[in-house]
């Protein structure tokens, strides 16, 4: 059980002036953060508009895996917000929402060295210290719970409650879900400003009014409202291989490496330590991924990358070998200059909500995230504490637009 992030009843952001009890919004960006804020909004009554410059979960949210993962996370703020998140995904999946979407299953963290060894033993502290059941292993009873692992691991560590759900199924049900209007092939130029206010925004077709605008857009947020030089995008290429099983996920978990927990850590490991990750979909394919190649934005596989993926993926689990290999893509994460999302009101703008930099965690973190914006956007009562990921610990952002 996890120790909650002190769901208290401060407000996030002081009222700067009076909200319509139907507030129109317009959310900027329809990947699974929009969508989920959406779905929040929706429900408290708020006449909901998404504006995508293509379509739902075009960027990272439709390329990408889907762990629900607080096992793999940075300890503190991230690891704690993880463990909210994944109970609320509980919830949608209990509630019918998400129920053919959503699906628990344990995460194994394995080491090939002994200093990954101490990177997974520092990971299970870590995760101890929250609630989280930990459990681990030899190399023995590695081999006892995932038969087919390569004798290099040495040992591991189960996570047994953590979960999963792809992207672009989440993103398409919550918009189902909350009835919100979306308006495809429509990307926001500007945002349009009155009196130092945010009032709306300016698309191709014309202007937009709204009470209240959120940008959820993710790596195209960053000229919106003042982010340039504070997010970075981050490559990451996927392998898809035909179906070991037919009858469901041919893994009972994900198998994560140490190098994985020591990138989410902003650890450099002594040996060149790929953060790969085989996990085991539900259709019985295996995805495998991913590189995490900084300042990279174009959705291109190559052979280099790909074949040294498949390479320490054939070593860590040998059976893979009789896998054909049936895709390969790639998405880009956003990540921030401090490694945490940027989340709340613009420090200088009323009227305006931002919302990205989820990097490499975006799907975990989404229901979270949904909920403390909306929160904030209809001055109600918070019920999840994100201050940390306040956007005003960059300063003022301040606006390279003209209006
Ligand atoms: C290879 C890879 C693997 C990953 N694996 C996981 C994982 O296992 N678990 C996990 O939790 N996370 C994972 N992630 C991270 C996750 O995918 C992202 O953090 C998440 O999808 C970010 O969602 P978002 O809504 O912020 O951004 P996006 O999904 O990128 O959505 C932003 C949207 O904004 C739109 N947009 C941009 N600019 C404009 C504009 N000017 N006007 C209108 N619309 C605009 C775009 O078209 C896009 O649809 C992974 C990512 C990658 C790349």
């Amino acid at each position: 059980m996890c120790i909650a992030t002190a769901p208290n009843c401060i407000l996030q952001t002081a009222p700067d002036s009076f909200l319509p009890t139907a507030p129109k919004v317009l959310i900027v960006g329809a990947g699974i953060v929009g969508a989920a804020i959406a779905y929040f909004l929706a429900r408290a009554g708020a006449q909901v508009t998404l504006l995508d410059a293509k379509a739902p979960a075009a960027g990272a949210s439709g390329a990408s895996d889907g762990a629900v993962s607080v096992a793999s996370k940075r300890p503190g703020p991230m690891m704690a917000l993880a463990c909210e998140a994944r109970s609320l995904y509980r919830q949608w999946a209990e509630q019918g929402i998400l129920s053919d979407i959503y699906h628990s299953r344990p995460t194994y963290l394995f080491a090939r060295t002994d200093e990954e060894v101490a990177v997974i033993a520092h990971q299970g502290s870590d995760l101890m210290a929250l609630g989280e059941r930990i459990l681990p292993l030899t190399h023995a009873e590695l081999m006892q719970r995932v038969p087919g692992l390569g004798r290099h691991v040495l040992a591991g560590m189960k996570v047994p409650d953590d979960g999963h759900a792809l992207g672009y199924r989440v993103v398409d049900r919550l918009l189902q879900v909350s009835g919100a209007q979306v308006l495809r092939h429509t990307p926001v130029q500007r945002l349009a400003l009155s009196d130092g206010r945010v009032v709306g925004v300016v698309t191709a077709q014309g202007p937009l009014v709204a009470d209240v605008v959120v940008v959820a857009a993710g790596l195209g947020s960053g000229a919106l409202v003042g982010l340039q030089d504070i997010l970075m995008p981050r490559k990451g290429q996927l392998i898809v291989t035909d179906r070991a099983s037919l009858s469901g996920a041919a893994l009972p978990g994900p198998l994560m490496s140490a190098g994985y927990l020591a990138a989410k850590r902003r650890m450099v490991l002594g040996h060149s330590s790929t953060s790969l990750v085989i996990d085991p979909l539900a259709t019985g394919q295996f995805l495998i991924g991913s590189s995490r190649e900084t300042g990279f934005e174009d959705r291109q596989t190559d052979i280099q990358t790909v074949s040294t993926l498949l390479r320490e993926a054939l070593a860590v689990y040998p059976a893979l070998a009789r896998q054909r290999v049936i895709r390969t893509f790639a998405g880009i994460r956003i990540g921030t200059r401090d490694g945490l999302p940027i989340v709340g009101p613009h420090p200088t703008l009323p009227g305006l909500f931002i919302a990205t930099g989820m990097e490499g965690d975006g799907i975990c973190l989404a229901p979270v995230i949904g909920a403390a914006v909306a929160d904030m956007v209809l001055q109600a009562r918070a019920r999840f504490d994100i201050s940390v990921l306040n956007p005003g610990r960059f300063g003022d952002l301040p606006l390279q637009q003209t209006h």
